[in-house]
């Protein structure tokens, strides 16, 4: 009989205590869809209020306590990488407020999966305090963009975020588009007489700066739970607007995306849409959420959570273990697909700011 060696006292290193996971296989759920997209909220702060997103004032803020260390973060993805997922999107609330934000990218960027191959690190913000952090979050090995933009005027910028930063934003998009990162994507909200009539201004300025602007129709996912079907812009409306301006020719090859793509007047300048009201894509989602509790979702407008913190928080080697467990139930327990069309339908405790977006 070969004797196990038994190390008492010896805490062996993420990496190493990664690789016990990574006996199950990839992370499929019951209606045969891969897992690989990981979208890790890392704080529910924020430096703007957007109206669709957060309350103006009287936040339930997340206890400080509960928020995920780095540590916490990384033993996760890594046993998440070890299960086949092969994205990383960092994001919030604002990502770019979490004080260790470049070691977090640092870190996580070392991640491989099961083959070796890198992770691949992507990022969602407003843009605010993106120039100062840009170079350090590239030097640290984040590859992929995407900043909210959802109006270039300071007046309606104001009453949508609640704060006067438009300025900010518009830097930060500025150091984007100087640094190497590409595909750079803006986001923007489409909403109701708030800004409708500028979806094909949004559309100039991101091809002006070397990006993809993706509209998103509104969905129910504010803090106020405000959210109203009749007042929402459609995928439909998004794409006459765009047709008076451009011609709209669909790109094929979407896989497992969010966003359906066109091209302007033949390309190679592009615009997506992200219609998960109207046209939802669940058939094809890979995407799977950690909270900044350390809650696992496997939907955006899921009410059931998986709860991860008290597995981290009490330490020790069956810590990988019970990730991976709870990773498996996550997906198992995966729905077909959102239920926002059925007159069911309960909207989330948290608002997209506390979910991660
Ligand atoms: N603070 C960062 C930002 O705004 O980019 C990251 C977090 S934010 C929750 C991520 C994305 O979710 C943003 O593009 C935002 O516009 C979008 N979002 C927030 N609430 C939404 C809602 N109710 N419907 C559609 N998109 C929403
Ligand atoms: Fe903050 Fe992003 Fe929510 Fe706006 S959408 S309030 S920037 S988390």
């Amino acid at each position: 009989m070969t004797a196990v060696p038994v190390l008492i006292g010896v805490r062996r290193p993420v990496e190493e205590r990664a690789g016990q996971a990574a006996v199950s296989g990839p992370l499929v759920d019951t209606h045969g869809r891969t897992h690989r997209d990981l979208r890790i909220s890392l704080t529910d702060r924020c430096s703007l209020r957007c109206t669709y997103c957060m309350p103006e004032q009287g936040n339930e803020w997340l206890a400080r306590t509960s928020i995920l260390t780095l540590d916490e973060i990384e033993r996760v993805a890594r046993v998440a990488a070890a299960a086949g997922i092969t994205t990383f999107r960092l994001t919030g609330g604002e990502p770019l407020l979490r004080p260790d934000i470049v070691e977090v990218v640092q870190r996580l960027a070392r991640i491989t999966g099961p083959g070796g191959e890198p992770v691949e690190l992507a990022m969602t913000t407003n843009g605010i305090r993106l120039r100062h952090f840009l170079p350090g979050l590239v030097d640290a090995g984040l590859r992929r963009l995407n900043i909210s933009l959802d109006t270039l005027r300071h007046e309606r910028f104001r009453e949508l975020t609640r704060r006067d930063r438009l300025d900010d934003v518009l830097d930060g998009i500025a150091a984007a588009a100087a640094s190497g990162l590409r595909p750079l994507k803006l986001n923007a909200v489409a909403m109701r007489d708030v800004n409708d009539d500028e979806l094909v201004e949004l559309v100039e300025f991101a091809v002006a700066h070397g990006a993809q602007l993706r509209f998103i129709e509104q969905m129910p996912l504010d803090a106020g739970h405000t959210w109203n079907r009749a007042r929402m812009v459609t995928r439909e409306e998004i794409l006459e607007a765009l047709s008076a301006r451009w011609t709209l020719t669909p790109l094929p090859g979407r896989g497992g995306a969010p966003a359906e793509r066109w091209t302007l007047d033949g390309g190679p300048d592009s615009v997506g849409v992200i219609a998960s009201v109207t046209a939802p894509f669940c058939g094809d989602c890979d995407r799977l959420r950690l909270t900044a509790d350390g809650q696992l979702r496997n939907c955006l407008f899921s009410t059931t959570e998986y709860d991860l913190l008290p597995i981290l928080r009490a330490g020790g080697d069956a810590v990988e273990t019970g990730i991976d467990r709870m990773l498996r139930s996550c997906v198992r327990g995966k729905l077909p697909g959102h239920a926002i069309n059925d007159p069911s339908f309960l909207q989330p405790a948290r608002g997209m700011n506390a979910i991660g977006g």
